[in-house]
Parts: structure tokens; C-alpha cells; sequence
């Protein structure tokens, strides 16, 4: 038996979740892999998992967790043996698979990342999808040539869990992190993870007529999108990058194409869940090297299954600060 988050759907469309006991011959006979888990988290995609928005899931009774980490119990696949410490994000896990919010989870031998040298299975869902993405959304800003010493780089929903590891990172890397927040009370929270501005997010969500303003950003990473994406866009320095990463804002984007005809800017979509294992292992190695693990953890708050109905209708508010980190054994 084991103990899980179970989401499931009412004959009148009401969703609802509760904990339950689960058989082991309950698990998806799909999967060629059985970890038991030690670590989940809370991600932005969780919230709507978990409250039953969005259409993520489709099939009910249905067990959420986008990510999970923790030991190889049992293996069908010659690349992990028992014992094996694993971290699995992505591949749509947590929403059209089984995920992470149980004491076991059975899935595909591909989508397993050995755990990284240097990481606990705590502090890898700590970093989550949030911080893995935040780290792909960095390497793709690197990878078109941002340098340190060509301005600061904003970061949007600069308070929430993309936000917090990409400041940390860009911050430990050098560079100067302007963070938009509508929360004025992380200001001290977000200095504390290396931003070197804050910048009120009243600022940067209003539309304006003009398709470009001063050019004020060398880089960007965009939790955000909607009308902020479009704003930031004409503000971007002369052959910038804007890495597009989330739509806690929106998923319009109400901007014209002028950014890239006159200024040449690059807008770079982010995503993580169908990474190849190779880029994986990069950013998780990136991750190892350049994130303060120090800052990780001021980012960290702890929660078990029991909270998660009330973090997952929380996080959709914009309501939860950096990372949670679920202990599904707690
Ligand atoms: P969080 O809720 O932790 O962070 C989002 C932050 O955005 C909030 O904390 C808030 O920051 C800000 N925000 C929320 N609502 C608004 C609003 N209406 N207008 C402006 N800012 C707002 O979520 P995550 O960090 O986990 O995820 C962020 C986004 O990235 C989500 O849209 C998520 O789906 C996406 N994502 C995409 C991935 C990919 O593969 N592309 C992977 C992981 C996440 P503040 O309080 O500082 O203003």
C-alpha cells in the first residue's frame, strides 16, 4: 500500500481531492520504472492540476506531482538498478500520467534523470520544474550571447518559484537582476537572492501605444507573459533576448512585431517538459554549479500531502513565495 493525493471528478463536474491508501497493482502498468518517491513540489501547473482548471487532466481518479525525487525500487530497464536516486520532471506527468504526490510512482525509464552529484533529492525539489526551468531559460539567454557586463537582465513574477531560482542564478553569475514583483513585501526577500532592483510590477503591465521605449534590458526571463511580455519586448537593448517562460499574466500577447524588425530581438521559447535527456543533464548540472544553495534554501518553505488542496488553489493566486517542497512521507 501506499499513500497518495488523489484528485477526482464528481458525476457534476465538481473536482475534489483527498488522501487515500493505494494498492501497489494500482500503480500504471505503462511504466517500466517504480521509484519510491521522497520529494515532490508545488508548481504553478500542480495549482491547476490539483483545483481541476485548465484541462491538464483528462482522466480521473487522478494522482498529481509534475515532478518527483527519490530511490529506484524496482527497474525493468538495464539504465537503473534498485537504489538509484532519480529525478523526474516533465513529460506530462502529474497531468496525463500519475505523478509525483505519492509515496510510489511507476514511469518510463526515459524520463528518469540520474539524481546529480552535489544534489539531495530535498534540494532537487526544491529547484523543481520551477528552478530547472528557470536554469533553461538562463542557458537559452547565454546561449545568444548575454554577457554580464551588457546591462541587467529583468526578471518577471520575479517572487514566485521561476522568478526566485532565476534571480538566484543570474544574481551568482554576475549579473545585475532587476526582479518585478506586485508584492512589495518580497522586496527585502528578493535583494536577499541577488536582485539589485525591484521594480513594481504597476510599472510594466499596462499597455502603451508606443511599439518601443528606451532600451533598458539586456536580457530577460518572463514568468509572466500577456500584456508585461509585450511591454518588456520595446524595452529590450538593441539584439536582447527575452526568454518566454510563463503566463501567470496571460497567455495574449498584445504587441506588434516592431521589437524585432527595428531592434532585432529575440523572443525565446522556453519549455520543459519535452527536453531531450542530454539538455537535461546540462541544466541539472548547471544547477549543481550555479545555483547558491544557500539561497536555495531561503526560498524553501516545507509543506506534506495534507496541504497541498490549500497551496494548489494558492499558487494559482500568485499567493506562494519561491519554492515548496512536498515530503510525501511526512
Ligand atoms: P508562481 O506562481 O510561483 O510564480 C508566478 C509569479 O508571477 C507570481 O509569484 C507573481 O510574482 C507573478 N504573477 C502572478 N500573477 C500575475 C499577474 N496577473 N500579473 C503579473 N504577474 C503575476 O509560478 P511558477 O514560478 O511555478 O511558474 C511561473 C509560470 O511559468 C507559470 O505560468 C508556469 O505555468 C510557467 N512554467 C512554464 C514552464 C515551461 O516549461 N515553459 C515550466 C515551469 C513553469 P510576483 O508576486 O513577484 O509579482
Amino acid at each position: 500500500m501506499f499513500k497518495a493525493l488523489v484528485v477526482d471528478k464528481s458525476e457534476e463536474g465538481v473536482v475534489s481531492s483527498e488522501i487515500k491508501e493505494l494498492e501497489n497493482s494500482s500503480l500504471p502498468t505503462e511504466g517500466n520504472v517504480t521509484v519510491a518517491v521522497e520529494y515532490s513540489t508545488l508548481n504553478y501547473k500542480d495549482g491547476l492540476c490539483i483545483t481541476g482548471n485548465g484541462g491538464l487532466v483528462r482522466n480521473y481518479p487522478h494522482i498529481p506531482g509534475i515532478d518527483f525525487a527519490g530511490t529506484v525500487e524496482q527497474s525493468d530497464d538495464t539504465r537503473y538498478k534498485a537504489g538509484d536516486k532519480v529525478v523526474l520532471t516533465g513529460w506530462r506527468v502529474g497531468e496525463a500520467w500519475w505523478g509525483g504526490y505519492a509515496q510510489k510512482a511507476r514511469v518510463k525509464a526515459d524520463w528518469l534523470v540520474p539524481l546529480p552529484d552535489g544534489l539531495s533529492t530535498k534540494q532537487a525539489m526544491a529547484v523543481g520544474t520551477a528552478g530547472f526551468t528557470a536554469m533553461l531559460a538562463v542557458m537559452a539567454l547565454e546561449d545568444h550571447g548575454l554577457k554580464p557586463d551588457q546591462g541587467e537582465v529583468l526578471v518577471t513574477g520575479a517572487a514566485g518559484g521561476v522568478g526566485s531560482v532565476a534571480t538566484s542564478i543570474l544574481a551568482n553569475l554576475g549579473y545585475g537582476v532587476a526582479g518585478v514583483t506586485g508584492r512589495p513585501d518580497t522586496a527585502d526577500y528578493l535583494k536577499e537572492l541577488g536582485a539589485s532592483r525591484i521594480v513594481a510590477r504597476e510599472e510594466l503591465n499596462e499597455t502603451v501605444k508606443r511599439p518601443l521605449e528606451s532600451e533598458t534590458w539586456a536580457g530577460c526571463i518572463d514568468a509572466v507573459g500577456g500584456a508585461m511580455l509585450a511591454r518588456v519586448l520595446g524595452q529590450m537593448k538593441y539584439g536582447a533576448s527575452v526568454s518566454a517562460v510563463g503566463l501567470a499574466g496571460g497567455a495574449a500577447l498584445p504587441a506588434t512585431v516592431i521589437p524585432f524588425l527595428l531592434r532585432g530581438v529575440n523572443l525565446l521559447g522556453i519549455d520543459s517538459v519535452m527536453q531531450p535527456f542530454e539538455n537535461r543533464q546540462r541544466a541539472w548540472q548547471r544547477v549543481v554549479s550555479d545555483l547558491p544553495m544557500g539561497k536555495l534554501e531561503k526560498m524553501v518553505q516545507h509543506a506534506t500531502l495534507n496541504d497541498l488542496p490549500d497551496l494548489g488553489a494558492a499558487i494559482l493566486k500568485g499567493a506562494v513565495q519561491g519554492r515548496v517542497v512536498v515530503d510525501v512521507n511526512g
